[in-house]
């Protein structure tokens, strides 16, 4: 008898799903329809600030596969429809179409929820006037695309909230388009995904390029024109005029929908699955992308991570498994990495305060290094951070802040974390050297050193 699989958004999570399980069971055997509330598909938030800036064309090229393309593999993509039910006693969805406003209720084997995360928007006065962008999804890049270029020529100015990576790569996709760009975050410091003294060093590399960055600074509220439209916002007491403002403030999981189906969520709100990313107590449930919580490989704690890295291997595990294969998604060490203009930004594992609010007694360690060995030429500085547990020496985590393929070094660190290493242990990796790369000594190798001998002063 044909199976059907129901999907529940059609983006990273939910088409990755959709396709591993469509490439191992044919459609006699199963049925698979996908329900999608927007108009895109299959499409890289991530590139939005590198289109916004004009760094790589968009929208169509941030589409990895478009309707057609799903259903010319056999996918039945319902398109601007949307899940407004799910009963799992009865295991059927209702999906509304949003055109016609017409509801169908579909009987399913196997249901995925991939309905992603939801933008937070500060509840301030103003925060939906007209020249407030996101930028979530296509449409708010594109009408954030048009805002721009409705300013015309002439001196702009770009208010960018929030100091996460999205804050920062906006601010960057800003200056790129000549706008003068302030960012307000609440944060001590730009990307709070750093300890404050690697912060630091983002802010100070933003305010060399010219960006002003105020920190520890809430929005209080937007100011707008007679018009209804934004001209600035008030922030900490101090009014901040700007032609534009963007909002990258964070997101949470969008369980709305399975919180009333009864599903069981985590403390930050993401549906709760086992290793194979079913949901809890719920034999054909499963779940993946940002609207999951996920197990942290080093605090052992759960954790809601937003990330398309994640979203991508879930889907795949959870295809293979309707597929009637076996696959497990075991956890994150938490590794992230961005940019601002031409300064890198990296980190894996633990905060210091992450470590000792999941008990560990953290020591660390900064070390100033090269991206090239010193005599080679374009060797530019960046500094690593190493953070280990008190005597045992497992490492803990890493942080990088420093310019051109100092980023990318996370890597090796994340690997290190994934298999439990000592930092000891990691002295002896046999990574990569040539002058044009790095040092002789990779400066995470300097970090581990240096690390041992902070972490041998605490036995
Ligand atoms: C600007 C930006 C930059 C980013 N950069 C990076 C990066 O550099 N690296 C990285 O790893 N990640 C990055 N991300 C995060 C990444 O894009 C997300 O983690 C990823 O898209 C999550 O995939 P998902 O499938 O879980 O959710 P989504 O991509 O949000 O897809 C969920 C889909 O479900 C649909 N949906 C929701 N509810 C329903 C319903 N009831 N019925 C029907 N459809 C529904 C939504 O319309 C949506 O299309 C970035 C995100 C943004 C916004």
């Amino acid at each position: 008898m044909t199976e059907r699989l129901v999907v529940v958004g059609a983006d990273a999570a939910g088409m990755s799903a959709a396709s591993q399980a469509r490439r191992m069971r044919g459609p006699d055997d199963l049925q698979i329809v996908a329900f999608e509330r927007s108009t895109h598909t299959s499409y890289a938030a991530c590139g939005i600030p590198y289109w916004v800036s004009g760094d790589v064309s968009g929208p169509e090229a941030l589409v990895a596969r478009s309707p057609e393309q799903h259903r010319s593999r056999g996918i039945d993509l319902r398109m601007s429809t949307e899940v407004v039910a799910v009963d799992v006693a009865a295991g059927t969805v209702t999906a509304r179409d949003l055109a016609t406003g017409a509801e169908e209720t579909l009987a399913y084997d196997h249901l995925v929820l991939a309905t992603g995360a939801s933008p937070l928007r500060p509840p301030v006065p103003g925060i939906d006037a007209v020249g407030v962008y996101g930028v979530q999804t296509l449409d708010d890049g594109a009408a954030l695309l048009a805002g721009l270029e409705a300013l015309g020529e002439g001196p702009r100015r770009a208010l960018i909230i929030g100091g996460g990576y999205i804050g920062i790569e906006m601010a960057e996709a800003m200056c790129s388009r000549g706008l003068e760009v302030t960012v307000i975050t609440m944060g001590e410091e730009p990307m709070d995904t750093l300890d404050p003294d690697m912060g630091r060093l983002v802010h100070e590399a933003m305010a060399a390029m010219g960006i002003d960055v105020r920190t520890a600074t809430a929005i209080e509220a937007i100011e707008t024109d007679a018009a209804g439209r934004a001209v600035g916002a008030r922030a900490g007491g101090e009014l901040f005029s700007a032609d534009l403002v963007v909002l990258g403030t964070g997101v949470r999981p969008n369980t709305a929908l399975a919180a009333a189906a009864g599903l069981p969520l985590g403390q930050y709100g993401g549906l709760v699955t086992d290793r194979r990313m079913r949901v809890q107590g719920y034999a054909n449930v499963w779940a993946g992308g940002d609207c999951v919580e996920v197990l942290d490989l080093v605090s052992s704690r759960r954790v809601a991570i937003a990330l398309g890295t994640h979203a991508n291997k879930h889907g795949q595990v959870i295809g293979t498994n309707v597929g009637g294969g076996y696959a497990s998604f075991p956890g994150v060490v938490r590794t992230a990495i961005s940019k601002v203009c031409d300064l890198e930004i990296a980190r894996t594992g633990l905060r210091e305060a992450d470590a000792v609010a999941a008990g560990f007694e953290p020591v660390s360690v900064r070390v100033e290094s090269s991206t090239r060995a010193g005599y080679y030429p374009g060797a530019q500085p960046l500094t690593v951070k190493m953070i280990a547990e008190r005597r045992t020496g497992r490492l803990l985590g890493v942080q990088i802040v420093g310019r051109e393929a100092a980023a990318k070094r996370i890597d090796a660190a994340a690997v290190a974390l994934w298999n439990r290493m000592t930092v000891e242990e990691m002295t002896a990796l046999d990574l990569g050297y040539a002058p044009p790369f790095s040092p002789v000594w990779d400066p995470v190798l300097i970090a581990a050193r240096k690390a041992v001998e902070a972490v041998n002063r605490t036995r």
